[in-house]
Parts: structure tokens; sequence; C-alpha cells
């Protein structure tokens, strides 16, 4: 048995928080995977706001989704949500790096990452989170990894509290992905 992956263990987190009628963000739509289970956590009186800048993503999104309550695409940079959501948002998810089946030449970029975290924790209500899934491993991943990793450091503790899940000491064989989750607690 595997320990389950960075992915499974923010579906974890984000369940345990929502509430039917949360308002929630997917940061990065992709596949539309966390959409989709954003969606099922809120219900039909909640809300989830899905960005992506591949055209590609968010018409596969749609096709597979459909782009009704409570789920609204967007074709713009996370790093603009806070032009399209207001705060009070219970929980933002990024899943970091490039969409697998997309355009690879298509990745998150710490100019932008960081606005966008920055953006995100504007937007959290009290008790909301903000999981991102990190990937080191392809070109420009360690970079942004590390940057990441020094906003999470510079966060006020007295509001924020961060966890960290991630493979320890050299036990993977290559740069395996890890989830940082971010609760605001006022
Ligand atoms: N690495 C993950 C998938 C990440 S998908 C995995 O292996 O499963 C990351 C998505 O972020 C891509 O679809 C990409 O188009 C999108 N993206 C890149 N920059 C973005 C930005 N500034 N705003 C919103 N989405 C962005």
């Amino acid at each position: 048995m595997a320990f389950p992956r960075a992915t499974e263990i923010a579906h974890l987190l984000v369940k345990q928080r929502l509430q039917p009628g949360d308002r929630a963000v997917d940061a990065t739509v992709g596949n539309g995977h966390d959409t989709l289970f954003l969606a099922s956590c809120v219900g039909a009186t909640g809300r989830v706001d899905g960005f992506d800048i591949q055209e590609a993503a968010i018409a596969n999104a749609r096709e597979q989704i459909g782009d009704s309550p409570p789920v609204s695409f967007h074709l713009c940079g996370h790093e603009e949500m806070e032009t399209v959501v207001t705060p009070g948002v219970k929980v933002v998810m990024f899943n970091l790096g490039y969409f697998p089946s997309g355009d690879k030449t298509v990745i998150t970029r710490p100019d932008t990452t960081l606005p966008a975290l920055a953006a995100s924790l504007n937007l959290l209500a009290i008790g909301g989170l903000l999981t991102i899934v990190v990937y080191p491993g392809h070109p420009g991943g360690n970079d942004e990894a590390l940057q990441v990793g020094k906003w999470v450091t510079a966060l006020d503790p007295d509001l924020f509290r961060a966890v960290h899940y991630g493979p320890a000491g050299s036990s993977a064989p290559s740069p395996s992905p890890y989830l940082i989750a971010i609760e605001r607690r006022e």
C-alpha cells in the first residue's frame, strides 16, 4: 500500500472544511479534477470559480463539467482572481506545474503564482483553507518551489497556520510533488 498522494491529502483537508453553500476557487483548472471535486462539496447552492490561462483546459473542463451553477470558468490568470471573486471564500486550491495532457510548456510561474497566492489569502474567510500542490521536478519547478517555500515562511503566524505533506529524507527517487496547506486563523 502506497502513501496517499499530495493531491489526495489536499482533497481530504478540503472536504473537512467545505459545506454546502460555501464558495471555493480552483486556481489551476487543468483537467478540471479539483473543480469537479469542489463543486461536489459545495453543492448547487455554493459557488466554484475556476481559473486557467489555457483555452484547451477551460474548453475541456467546460465540456466535462458544464459551465453552470455552482461552477463558473474564467479564461484568465489566477493572479487576477480578485477582479472576479469577492472575499469570504472557504477554500482556494492550486495545483502547480503543467497540465499533463495539454501544452507542457505552459507552466505556472513564480511571478504570477506568488501574487495569486497573496490574492488567495486576501479572499479567504476566517477558518478558510488554501492548498498548494507543488511540483519541483520539471524545469522551472524547483525555482517556483523555493519561492513558494520562502513566501510561506514569511507569513504572519498570528494570522495563518501552515502545514506540509511530502516525502521526508532521500526516500524519493526524484523530486516528488508535495502539499502545503494554509489556514486563515483570524
Ligand atoms: N501538475 C499537475 C497539473 C497542473 S495543471 C499534474 O501533474 O496533475 C496547472 C494548470 O495551471 C495548467 O492547466 C496551466 O494552464 C495553468 N496555469 C498556468 N499559469 C496560470 C495562471 N497564471 N493562471 C491560471 N492558470 C494557470
